[in-house]
């Protein structure tokens, strides 16, 4: 038998304030936004009531502030535009198989969604390897595919504006990513769908800017993480607390070399 004391709940006073329960307390803990944002949005929400619309929007709702904006973009998705179609192949691969796709198999069931015969891959030279394999898995799931690699075209890092001694191996041949010629190729040869593989910051963004098919995303670079950049934000109250203030990050190598 038990030695516990039994919990019995104590009868509640009439007319007396409830005790805070761990729910109320929550509720209550909900609605403050700390006063050191100076201009607080969705990141610094706590309700997040857009989603279920089960709790309240708060008083810098972008939701409440952005309905026509709202309206338009319904409009948008719901007709039979590709920025429509790809709304929906997005919202059903996550209706589909939430929980059950990898992020690569989500990419190859959302382009076969689109209808798309040829896949086109974008991938970061130090990614061919990994985009050897995932080639093989588009064609095995009956895709055309074609890789270009960051550094089609073979431009030399001076010849855009770049000092020789900002190369990684200054006076060697060095040739910068190019991830408009990237995007040529494979709306030249009629992509469908593109995938791009470890593209850079900034590089990706010329990518999807230059690419005339939906460009989704496999994996994002990061030299430093193995190429989950969100390790840092896990990690932040820890091992990364150093990206808490930008006086902490790592000095440029330059500096090193005065
Ligand atoms: S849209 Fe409104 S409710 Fe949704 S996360 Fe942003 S601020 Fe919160």
């Amino acid at each position: 038998m038990s030695d516990k004391k039994s919990k019995v709940p104590k009868p509640e006073k009439k007319g007396a304030p409830k005790p805070a329960t761990k729910a109320t307390k929550v509720a209550a803990k909900k609605e403050v936004v700390p006063e050191t944002f100076v201009d607080p949005s969705c990141s610094e929400c706590s309700t997040r009531n857009c989603y279920r619309r089960d709790s309240r929007y708060p008083n810098f709702c972008l939701s409440e502030a952005n309905q026509d904006g709202a309206a338009e973009t319904k409009a948008l998705y719901s007709g039979q535009s590709l920025d429509a179609k790809v709304a929906r192949a997005a919202a059903e691969v996550e209706a589909e198989y939430y929980g059950r796709l990898t992020r690569l198999e989500e990419t190859i069931i959302f382009a076969l969604k689109l209808g798309a015969k040829k896949l086109g891959v974008a991938s970061c030279v130090g990614f061919l390897d990994e985009s050897t394999v995932y080639a093989k898995v588009a064609r095995a799931a009956g895709l055309e595919v074609k890789t270009v690699g960051c550094k089609v075209g073979s431009i030399d890092k001076c010849e855009i504006g770049l000092p020789d001694h900002l190369k990684l191996s200054p006076g060697q041949q060095e040739s910068c990513c190019n991830p408009a010629l990237q995007a040529k190729v494979l709306n030249d040869w009629g992509a469908d769908v593109n995938v791009s593989i470890g593209l850079c910051v900034g590089h990706d963004y010329l990518f999807t800017k230059h690419s005339q098919a939906p460009a989704v995303t496999l994996a994002v670079k990061d030299r430093v993480l193995g190429h989950n950049p969100m390790a840092a934000i896990y990690t932040h109250k820890f091992y990364y607390k150093r990206i808490m203030s930008l006086a902490t990050f790592p000095k440029s190598r330059l500096e090193d070399q005065k």
